[in-house]
């Protein structure tokens, strides 16, 4: 091929895989409206269809699948839905990492799939393969959620995201087909605030999308320099990270608008979110059925118990998932169609996060992450973020990145913020630090062990 032949033939793919993105962008966001209002019997019966589907596919031309049915003894031809899945045995990201080469469907053209890697949260990266678009149909569900609070196509979003862009070169990355201004959040300190605020500013965005550490640490920033955007933004739209009751509070008071939260994963088994007025989350059904399972893998049935969020995912036939258990923990809501929308789709009450993600009290009970409520007092206008390092029940050490000078007084508000926590059987040292490292992925993690630590 001569050089300007091989020219042509990557714009030609560029231009194909920019066409195939939006086609399933428009599929993903159909699929979504379509499953939107069935009733629970229409939605059962969907699932049960799937699965069956999905399940034999596996068995019959995936070859991990094949061999981890056949150790298992399962007869796929048995196998008829929703009822059924405890007895097939359950994959983790161990799996992806070990096996990923034979997750794979044989035969399956290099010009038809994709290749991300996933998870640095965990300390583990995976590669998942999926099909050429899969991003777009993601997103197209991601679009059906957001509708729920009202954002439209073509409206003006500014990402606030761990991104590292240019390697870290560059603040920030404009994306003109999507309206999109990206901001890296890496470097974000009192010192850079003011060019970040007039990129934004000048960019009017409707929305801000972001993780919720991100837009903490660019919360806590404007309320300490006194500064605004200039606004009004429609709202705030959290992904990617646990979203926490107080980081509601603090988006409300300093961004104004509303704030909405939807969950996904890297390896895009699952997805739901909010509806238009409960912070539960609700499970798209056309993108995946969720279980819960508890520490011996058995799956949880009752509300308010918390257990492994575990996925099978509908849209990924070239690398497919089946009782993937994600490492995220969460629990039920009341059965029943939600009781703020009337919908029908699967429903957690919350969702703990991480595995990692509690706090261990002395008598060994597990505090969730999201119940730690630091809002009172001043304690974010003194500081850029914080973590927990817990090694042993009863005792944390709580490290931040000062954004002050600390004098006493300072330093005893910090405390006092954190003072109920003694009471609940948790005694807290206190470190300032120069940094907080955050994962691969530019998140941040709220509570961490030194083995962590270490990794990172
Ligand atoms: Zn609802």
């Amino acid at each position: 091929m001569s050089h300007e032949q091989a020219s042509i033939a990557r714009r030609v793919t560029r231009h194909l895989g920019a066409f195939t993105r939006w086609r399933l962008r428009r599929r993903g966001y159909r699929e979504s409206k379509a499953t939107d209002r069935w009733s629970a019997a229409e939605l059962r019966a969907y699932h049960d269809r799937r699965l069956v589907e999905l399940v034999r596919f596996a068995a019959a031309r995936i070859p991990f699948y094949r061999d981890l049915y056949a150790r298992a003894g399962v007869d796929v031809t048995r196998f008829g839905g929703a009822a059924d899945l405890r007895g097939l045995p359950t994959i983790a990201k161990a799996d992806l990492l070990e096996h990923g080469a034979r997750m794979i469907r044989p035969g399956v053209r290099e010009l038809w799939i994709v290749r991300h890697t996933t998870g640095g949260s965990t300390g583990t990266i995976a590669t998942l393969v999926g099909p050429r678009g899969i991003a777009g149909r993601e997103q197209g569900c991601i679009d059906a959620l957001w509708e729920r609070v009202g954002v439209r196509r073509g409206e003006r979003i500014v990402t606030l995201r761990g991104a590292l862009l240019q390697e870290g070169r560059a603040l920030s990355h404009y994306d003109r087909a999507e309206r999109r201004l990206t901001i890296s959040t890496y470097h974000l300190n009192d010192e850079n605030v003011p060019e970040i605020v007039s990129l934004i500013d000048d960019f009017r965005p409707a929305w801000l999308h972001v993780y919720p550490s991100a837009a903490t640490l660019l919360a806590n920033i404007l309320r300490r320099t006194g500064r605004r955007l200039s606004g009004p933004l429609r709202g705030v739209l959290c992904g990617s990270e646990a979203v926490y009751p107080w980081q509601v509070e603090l988006f409300a008071e300093v961004y104004g608008g509303r704030t909405y939260a939807h969950y996904g994963h890297g390896e895009l088994a699952l997805l739901g979110g909010w509806c238009e007025n409960a912070q539960t989350c609700h499970f798209l059904p056309n993108h995946g059925y969720v279980e819960l399972l508890d520490d011996q893998q058995q799956p949880i049935v009752a509300p308010d118990v918390s257990g492994e969020i575990t996925g099978t995912g509908y849209l990924n036939r070239v690398m497919p998932l089946i009782r993937y258990r994600t490492a995220d923990f969460g629990a039920w809501d009341q059965p029943g169609p939600c009781a703020a929308c009337g919908r029908n789709h699967q429903r957690l009450a919350r969702i703990d996060g991480r595995i990692q993600e509690y706090l261990t009290l002395a008598d060994g009970t597990r505090f969730p992450a999201t119940n730690i409520n630091a809002l009172h007092g001043m304690f974010f206008s003194l500081i850029y973020r914080f973590q927990f390092v817990q090694q042993k029940p009863g005792r944390a050490v709580l490290r931040f990145v000062p954004a002050v000078d600390l004098t006493p007084e300072r330093l005893a508000e910090i405390r006092a913020a954190f003072a109920y926590l003694p009471a609940l059987g948790l005694e807290l040292e206190f470190q300032a630090v120069p940094e907080i490292p955050l994962t691969t992925g530019g998140k941040q993690r709220i509570v961490v062990t030194s083995e962590d630590l270490a990794r990172v």
